[in-house]
């Protein structure tokens, strides 16, 4: 039995989608087995479609609570299908992003589109910025991230991203490394009920 982890609750950025391969599929199922055998919460998007759907209901199956972030446009059924666990309702979509940060000891993106692009870089920015210095996880699942670490690091070497900016991203090919690889760089003074700072009061 392993030892319960440092972090409470993590959160994913994944697909609406599930992906054209299995493999997209079987690695959420295994990141929602990863969490539960850790005894860690999910945070998420909301609803049940794509990659989300199979996170979520994995996560919910084994028993872990899930926080669903999702704002009042997209609650839907037709547009998110079914949300299990806890739905927290938000008035926008920025909302959703602050909430869903606030709520998190860590991020994890899984393979996706826009939509997770948009929210893994928000959160590598906000990092950059100490806005908080929750581990940030890119679970690259088959490669599909390759070329997305490839442009990081041309930026480096073309002088847009400080080399020690390229480290907050933490990247792994199966949910089981990438667990391993977050927790170790987990700060050893971590509060994981410290704010992101712009909401410390001045
Ligand atoms: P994408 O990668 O473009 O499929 O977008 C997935 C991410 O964007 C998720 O992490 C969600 O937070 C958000 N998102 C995009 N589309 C939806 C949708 N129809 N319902 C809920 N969340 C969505």
């Amino acid at each position: 039995m392993k030892p319960s982890s440092r972090f409470r609750r993590v959160c994913v950025f994944c697909g609406s989608s599930p992906g054209n391969k299995p493999s997209y599929q079987i690695a959420a199922i295994q990141l929602a087995k990863q969490l539960v055998e850790r005894k860690i919460d999910l945070v998420y998007g909301g609803g049940s479609i794509g990659l989300m759907g199979l996170v979520s209901q994995a996560v919910f199956d084994g028993g872990r609570h899930v926080l669903g972030v999702i704002p009042k446009t997209l609650m839907p059924r037709e547009i998110t299908g079914e949300t299990v666990g806890e739905v927290r309702p938000v008035s926008s979509m920025h909302q959703r992003k602050a909430e869903m940060a606030r709520q998190s000891d860590a991020f994890i993106a899984l393979p996706g589109g826009y939509g997770t692009l948009e929210e893994l870089l928000e959160v590598i920015t906000w990092a950059q910025l100490g806005i908080h210095d929750k581990p940030v996880g890119l679970l690259n699942v088959d490669g599909y991230y390759n070329s997305l670490l490839s442009f990081i690091d041309k930026a480096v070497d073309e002088g847009f991203i400080a080399p020690s900016a390229r480290h907050i991203i933490i990247s792994a090919p199966t949910a089981l490394e990438l667990m391993c690889k977050l927790e170790e760089c987990m700060p050893e003074n971590y509060d994981a009920a410290s704010k992101l700072t712009w909401e410390m009061e001045h």
